[in-house]
C-alpha cells in the first residue's frame, strides 16, 4: 500500500465511475504496509473487540502497544499505524497468506485500493483510487459506490464522517495551543480519541462524548 507520505498514486474518483479491478487475493498489498495502514479510533475499538474473543482481558491500550506504532501527522495530532514483522514490511496479521483478523481488518485494508477523505460537505466523503499496483487493474469492473456498499457498514460510515468533522475542529484548536502545553494536549488527544471506551457499548456515542470533552480541554489550553 502507498505510505502516507507518498500520495502521488492516489486519484479522486466519482461514485459511479467504472474501475477495471479484480482482486486475485495474492496478499501482496499486505506485504508492503510500512507506515501505510492507519488504525482509526473505530478500527482500534473493533479490533480489540475481535481479539477479546481469544484474549478476554485485552484492552485497546494493549492492542495499540502490541500491534501498532504512533505516527505524528501534524502538530499535536498523532495517529496509529500497524506494525510490520521486524523490518520486512509484512503485516503482522498476515498468516499463511491470509489476513488473520479479516472480520476486524482496519478501514485502510477493507477499502483498498480505494480510500476516503473529507468531502466538500459534512455528510459526504470523497473517494480516491490508489493506482500504485498495476496487476489488479486488468480485469473485472467495480465502482466506488459498489465498494462502499460491500465494505463499509453504516455504523462505520457514520463513525468516519464524525471523525472527519472532529479532526477538522481538533486541528484548529491544536494550532492555537502554546508550545509549553503541546505535549500534554497531544497525549490528551490520543487518549480521548483512542482509549476511553467501554468495549461493551456502541462506539459512536462514546466517540462523540470523548471528542466533546477533548475539545473543551483543548479550548482551555489554547
Ligand atoms: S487488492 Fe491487489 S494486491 Fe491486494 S490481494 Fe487483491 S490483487 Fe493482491
Ligand atoms: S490487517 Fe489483514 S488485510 Fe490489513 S494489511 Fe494486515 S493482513 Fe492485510
Amino acid at each position: 500500500m502507498t505510505p502516507m507520505h507518498e500520495l502521488h498514486d492516489i486519484h479522486p474518483v466519482t461514485m459511479r465511475e467504472p474501475i477495471t479491478f479484480h482482486c486475485t487475493q495474492c496478499s501482496e498489498c499486505c506485504r508492503n504496509i510500512r507506515d501505510s495502514v492507519m488504525l482509526a479510533p473505530y478500527d482500534a475499538f473493533r479490533l480489540t473487540r475481535h481479539l477479546r474473543r481469544d484474549h478476554a482481558e485485552i484492552t485497546i491500550e494493549d492492542v495499540l502497544m502490541q500491534y501498532c506504532e504512533p505516527k505524528p501527522l501534524s502538530r499535536g495530532y498523532v495517529i496509529y499505524v500497524l506494525k510490520t514483522v521486524d523490518d520486512s514490511g509484512v503485516c503482522g496479521f498476515l498468516k499463511d497468506g491470509k489476513c488473520s483478523i479479516y472480520a476486524a481488518r482496519p478501514r485502510t485494508c477493507r477499502l483498498y485500493p480505494f480510500s476516503v477523505g473529507p468531502g466538500v460537505v459534512d455528510s459526504y466523503m470523497a473517494w480516491y483510487l490508489c493506482t500504485e499496483r498495476k496487476e489488479h487493474f486488468n480485469s473485472g469492473t467495480t465502482t466506488a459506490r459498489e465498494w462502499k456498499y460491500k465494505s463499509l457498514p453504516r455504523e462505520e460510515e457514520d463513525a468516519i464522517l464524525a471523525e472527519f468533522r472532529c479532526i477538522a475542529q481538533m486541528g484548529k484548536l491544536l494550532r492555537r495551543i502554546p508550545e509549553t502545553v503541546i505535549e500534554h494536549a497531544t497525549l490528551q488527544s490520543m487518549l480521548f480519541a483512542y482509549a476511553y471506551y467501554d468495549l461493551d457499548e456502541p462506539f459512536l456515542p462514546q466517540y462523540l462524548r470523548n471528542m466533546k470533552e477533548l475539545m473543551q480541554q483543548l479550548q482551555r489550553l489554547a
